[in-house]
């Protein structure tokens, strides 16, 4: 029989259930509330510097995490 989780990356559980994060902009230091699995790339609103990167999962987060957002 075929193993039915093959293929599947082993991911540890996440630890960090908040749906969203406050990630501060590494160019200009404004803060944004993001999805913390973002499905699209996510880009600062003052100067365009991507914040987060989607991952299929618990998204990349390219800025500063300053705190999570229960
Ligand atoms: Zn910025």
């Amino acid at each position: 029989m075929a193993a039915p989780e093959e293929g599947l990356p082993a991911v540890d559980a996440p630890r960090v259930r908040a749906p969203f994060v406050v990630v501060k902009c590494k160019d200009c230091s404004k803060e944004h509330v993001i999805f913390s699995r973002p499905a699209s790339p996510v880009n600062c609103s003052i100067c365009g510097a991507p914040l987060a990167s989607p991952t299929g999962g618990r998204g990349n987060f390219l800025g500063e995490v300053v705190r999570t957002v229960a």
